[in-house]
């Protein structure tokens, strides 16, 4: 016998789990389904099925396992010596980037025939589940198209091109490409909750077919997806922080004077690029007025703040069911561990979280369609933009904030293989990396809990929430008082000191209302009894009478 076969004799590999792929990640998402069919009934939901079976299939994970390990490289300068400061990433990256073009997740909402913003979010959520990192110019793709309207010359000369769906990813003039990426430039060393700190300055240079023309001197300290075709970055000018566009090419051929001084080492979201970057005499063009650069900046947020509550929705969901499919295959004490009660608690519990982040996010979606669509009823239209100041800080805030804590407990329900990387076949843990992400950019959890309280001050927000859980009054005597104790607070006025508490109980009593109309009633009620009778911390603590096998049933991924 060879030392290799006796080696080979030593053991069978017995009880682990077959990969989780090949999976149809939209039609085995029940929570998902129903709460694109409350958001927008009457949606031919055939394109999230379509990208359901691509996100979940083997071949588009490999993808993003490449895509990740096999992280991107700046270029700063060719062979020659030359200038060129190029990302440089793997075949994967752009598979991927590619995917989520095509399904229309980055700008083509605002296209008069694009998908609604329902729609693009339960499709955002679904490709989050395989990627997340390729997302990041994705979204902000999505957040900045809208702005360019403050520029007509701009929005006529891209507005197409954000919305296409035809990827490109030739690093040349973005005109001269079938679709364009946009980043976004907000945070310098100083300070990225204080954008009014930014020190990055902005002088007239004249006036051209993109509009007022300006020269940027300054740096950006967090610029992510240097690759991407433009950006909307912030400089001063005499009358304040003011919008700009920021090509990475100019009209006349030359690559702008953007200096890409390093790329930043980060815990996670490793497939992205995000950049620390200089401007010398980099050319801009104005978009909206000189000083109204916040407003704009606020108006942005607003979307990207939608797409981490969505993202991080589609993080739980995706870590859910990688730990509901080891639970069911890997045996422990002689039963399969989605059989040993504990565990069952455990699981059921996170899939109570998972519902009701899904279901929450997809709320929020709704507000921008209602909101933005101006044949709303003019007072339904108001309801919708209120409840969207209201829910976008506070879904922000609070799925974003249960993200981290999701991940560890669903980490656990793998034991060690969760803790694994295994050169990025571990998805688990690329999910507990990136999950605290959405939680920092586009404002971290105070900035979130400070800006709800400002919202507090935007209309009649206690008749607001009155009539936003309406359909839900009488359904549980918890969920009743909790939103009674909500428009008490709300009428007495919240402290700063409360700001987070509250932010955490609008979204606890927001995501009761919703289940109530859309889940089955043993997850309303578990949902009820765990997390409005106290607040919520570990996992897995649900009542004995509670119903586990139809809300594990419900959460099945299979
Ligand atoms: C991977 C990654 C990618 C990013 N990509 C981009 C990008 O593409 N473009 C871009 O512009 N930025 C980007 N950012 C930056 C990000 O948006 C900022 O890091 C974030 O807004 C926080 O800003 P800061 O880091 O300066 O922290 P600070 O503003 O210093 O905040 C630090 C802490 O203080 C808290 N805090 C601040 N003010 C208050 C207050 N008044 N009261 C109570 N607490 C307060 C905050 O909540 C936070 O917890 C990225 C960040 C990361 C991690």
């Amino acid at each position: 016998m060879t030392v290799e076969s006796a080696h080979g004799a030593t053991h069978a590999v017995l009880n682990q789990v077959p990969p989780f792929e090949d999976v149809d990640l939209f039609e085995t998402n029940a929570a998902l389904r129903d709460a694109v069919k409350f958001n927008q009934p009457a949606l031919a939901t055939g394109s999230l099925s379509a990208l359901g079976r691509l996100a979940g299939s083997a071949a588009m994970q490999r993808h993003a396992r490449l895509a990740n390990i096999h992280g991107p490289t700046l270029h700063s300068h060719d062979r020659f010596g030359n200038r060129i400061d190029e990302v440089e990433f793997h075949p994967s990256y752009h598979v991927l980037l590619g995917a989520a073009l095509q399904h229309g997740l980055h700008g083509s909402p605002w296209s008069a025939d694009g998908p609604s913003h329902v729609e693009r979010a339960a499709g955002f959520m679904l490709f989050t589940e395989l990627e997340p990192s390729v997302l990041c110019p994705v979204s902000m793709t999505y957040a900045v198209a809208p702005a360019l309207r403050a520029n007509a010359d701009l929005q006529q000369t891209f507005a197409g091109l954000l919305a296409s769906r035809h990827y490109d990813s030739r690093f040349q003039l973005a005109s001269a490409k079938s679709a364009m990426t946009m980043g976004m430039g907000m945070t310098e060393k100083q300070g990225g909750s204080d954008v009014r700190a930014n020190t990055t300055r902005a002088e007239p240079d004249g006036r051209d077919a993109w509009g007022e023309r300006y020269r940027l001197v300054g740096h950006k300290w967090f610029m992510s997806a240097p690759m991407s075709d433009a950006f909307l970055v912030v400089a001063q000018t005499p009358a304040g922080p003011t919008c700009f566009f920021l090509p990475r090419w100019l009209p006349d051929g030359s690559l702008n004077a953007i200096r890409i001084q390093r790329l930043k080492d980060k815990l996670g979201n490793k497939a992205n690029a995000s950049s620390e970057v200089e401007f010398l005499d980099a050319m801009a063009w104005r978009v909206g007025d000189e000083g109204r650069g916040l407003p704009q900046i606020l108006a942005m947020g607003a979307l990207t703040r939608l797409d981490c509550s969505l993202g991080t929705a589609g993080l739980m969901r995706g870590a859910l069911s990688l730990a509901l499919h080891h639970a069911t295959h890997r045996m422990a004490f002689g039963k399969r561990l989605v059989d040993h009660a504990l565990m069952r608690n455990v699981l059921a519990d996170l899939a109570l979280e998972s519902e009701a982040a899904t279901a929450f996010a997809l709320r929020l979606a709704r507000a921008v369609d209602r909101s933005e669509d101006t044949s709303t009823p003019a007072a339904e239209r108001e309801h919708e933009a209120l409840m969207r100041r209201l829910l976008t800080p506070a879904a922000k805030y609070w799925i974003c904030k249960r993200g981290s804590h999701f991940a560890q407990e669903a980490m656990e329900c793998l034991g060690g293989n969760g803790y694994v990387e295994g050169e990025g076949e571990g998805v688990m843990a690329r999910i507990y990396r990136e999950m605290p992400l959405n939680s920092i950019w586009e404002g971290a959890g105070n900035i979130m809990a400070l800006d709800l309280l400002r919202a507090l001050r935007g209309g009649p927000v206690a008749d607001a929430i009155a009539h936003e859980t309406r359909a839900a009054k009488g359904a549980h005597p918890l969920l009743d008082r909790a939103t009674q104790r909500l428009l008490v607070r709300v009428q007495d006025g919240v402290d700063e000191i409360d700001a987070r508490r509250f932010a955490r109980d609008l979204a606890l009593v927001t995501q009761g209302a919703l289940l109530a109309q859309t889940a089955p009633a043993p997850v309303f009620s578990a949902f009820c009894e765990s997390r409005l009778d106290g607040a919520p911390d570990a996992f897995g603590q649900l009542g004995a009478t509670t119903d586990f096998a139809a809300i594990l049933n419900r959460a099945a991924a299979h």
